[in-house]
């Protein structure tokens, strides 16, 4: 697939953005605006008021978030269960907090305003809990600042409503989505995204490959007055059109028309290849992986024909929780996805947590470089229990199907063996429980910095397989930021380091025996399967939509 980069993405006129388009086809649907998605014109300058009038503007603002936060908590349980919906009961909670209105009456009658006496008691226990012994306490802290945005952004007059109020699916549009928000999205509500941040490497746009839905990302900023309208985004030509003629909808919907056709009778071809091994023109096997986050994914990757799971971001069951999961609840997840693969390979990356996926329980330290900082396995070093909670449930799923586990973020030897003494150490407790898993269970790890690539003939060494997440490697090698939509250009049109850093470990690799795939976006690139395929690369491990695709680009390889 070719994602279109346009550099000059700017409003070209009143009803027409452009950005960088990702996911597949065009749709037409209501515009609806995330609630984050705030914009200065919707900002509002309130009049500063008598102490009285400071804490009912307070008082009434707070109760517009907890019936939001009730709105949201019901449509989360309808769309993925209590445990998911918990966190925003948790959060209207936390606004019903003694101490924390106290603390606001305080500051007010001080003499400070409405929004200033809330940001000044939110600190005051930000603190108080954040040096508190207890875990559970200290974790509330992110979940204290994030129900407080809400309420400030209430009163700034932004846009804080619920994203779906009719039944009619629609183009999100959002100043970016983060993790936690993607992973308790109702995805069946969603037609298309557009986002006024991100990049062809982040999150919203994975999500939307991995809907195989349109999105345009890297957007900058629409004004969220249009919200309502219908609206034609396009993720080929990166644009989209609010409020179409109705002469410009009868076209697209024509057009729309015969590109359904087509796309259907291709996959209609496609789909005879369903069971066909993906073998070069030289006999060379690729497995056709895909790179899932969740139980109805893996259903669905079967059905597309999947060799097995090359990729399970492990993260999402963390972010659609308040608070760390049990080892119990991580088994069943895990154990639920061996079973649905039937036998074939499920690897199970470990938590990616930190910089770009900020779990807000886990409290990790602000940082100046998030992306350089605490982040993936250096987490999980660091958290031994949280990371032998998780080693316990994926060895424990192992005995219901080939679980293999991976480690993201690795750059030495030592990582990887402190990781391999403490899965050792996970199998002593688990023979001392007396419970079933796979002794010989593969370990690998991830090529995500440039530091893997350099050492991969040391590491082959350690591991049974390797993965190149090439998102990362991509922004570690040419360090720009992969959310960064003005450095999109830049990483679309500098691959090259990366390829040969790709070519150079393969080749190690393959010297020492060993066994190397790619779960980066860059594996479901056309463009580079022939590349791929001339590296001896074993398997490409892609969003569920784009499995098809990648098989038969792989049968048409020399
Ligand atoms: C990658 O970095 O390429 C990768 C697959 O991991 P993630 O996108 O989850 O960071
Ligand atoms: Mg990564």
């Amino acid at each position: 697939m070719t994602e279109d980069i346009k550099e000059d993405a700017v409003l070209s006129s009143g009803a027409a953005y452009y950005g960088i388009g990702v996911g597949q086809g065009a749709v037409c649907a209501r515009l609806s605006f995330w609630e984050a998605s705030t914009s200065p014109e919707k900002t509002v300058k309130r009049e500063v008021g008598t102490p009285t009038e400071e804490w009912n503007t307070l008082q009434e603002a707070m109760r517009t978030a907890i019936s939001q936060l009730g709105q949201i908590e019901a449509r989360v349980r309808a769309s993925l269960g209590e445990e998911e919906a918990s966190i925003f009961g948790i959060h209207a909670m936390l606004l019903e907090d003694e101490d924390l209105l106290e603390a606001c009456q305080a500051q007010i009658a001080r003499g400070e305003d409405a929004k200033h006496a809330l940001l000044t008691a939110t600190e005051q226990m930000c603190r108080t809990l954040g040096g508190l012994e207890d875990d559970y306490l200290r974790a509330r802290v992110a979940d204290l600042r994030d129900v407080c945005g809400r309420v400030e952004r209430i009163l700034d007059g932004e846009d804080t409503q619920p994203i779906f109020s009719g039944d009619e699916r629609v183009i999100l549009v959002a100043s970016d989505l983060s993790p936690s928000q993607s992973a308790t999205l109702d995805r069946s509500r969603v037609a298309g995204f557009v986002t006024f941040a991100g990049s062809p490497n982040s999150h919203t746009a994975i999500l939307a490959r991995a809907m195989g839905i349109p999105a345009l990302v890297g957007v900058g900023q629409i004004p969220t007055a249009y919200g309502g309208e219908f609206a034609i985004l396009d993720a080929r030509a990166g644009s989209l059109r609010i409020s179409p003629s109705e002469e410009e909808q009868r076209s697209f919907e024509e057009a729309q028309k015969s590109t359904l056709q087509e796309e259907r009778r291709k996959r209609d071809v496609m789909k005879r290849l369903l069971s066909t091994p993906a073998v070069t023109g030289s006999g060379h096997r690729i497995l056709i992986y895909a790179n899932i986050g969740e139980a109805l994914e893996a259903e669905a990757a079967c059905s597309e024909g999947a060799d097995g799971v090359g990729l399970l971001r492990s993260e999402f069951l963390y972010l659609r929780k308040a608070d760390y999961p049990t080892e119990e609840e991580l088994f069943e997840g895990y154990a639920e996805i061996a079973r649905r693969l039937k036998g074939k390979r499920t690897v199970i990356r470990t938590l990616d947590a930190g910089a770009d996926k900020q779990i807000p329980y886990l409290g990790l330290e602000r940082e100046e470089n998030p992306a350089l900082g605490v982040r993936g396995i250096r987490v999980c070093l660091a958290r031994r229990e949280l990371f032998q909670t998780q080693l316990c449930a994926i060895l424990r799923a192992s005995a219901y199907g080939q679980v293999c586990l991976m480690l993201p973020m690795v750059v030495s030897v030592d990582e990887v063996r402190q990781a391999r003494s403490l899965l050792l150490e996970c199998m002593r407790e688990l023979d001392g429980r007396g419970q079933a898993y796979d002794k010989n269970i593969e370990f690998g790890i991830m090529i995500e910095t440039p530091a893997a690539a350099i050492m991969s003939e040391e590491l082959a060494r350690e591991v049974d397989f390797f993965s190149v997440g090439t998102n990362d490697l991509l922004q570690y090698t040419l360090a720009a930021d992969r959310q960064n939509p003005t450095l999109a250009p830049l990483l679309a049109r500098n691959q090259e380091p990366i390829l040969r850093l790709i070519e150079y470990s393969a080749a190690a690799i393959h010297r020492t025996g060993g066994w190397i795939g790619i779960c980066g976006e860059l594996a479901a690139d056309p463009s580079l399967t022939q590349r791929f395929a001339d590296m001896h690369i074993d398997e490409l491990s892609v969003s569920v939509p784009q499995l098809l695709a990648v098989r038969d680009q792989v049968l048409r390889c020399k």
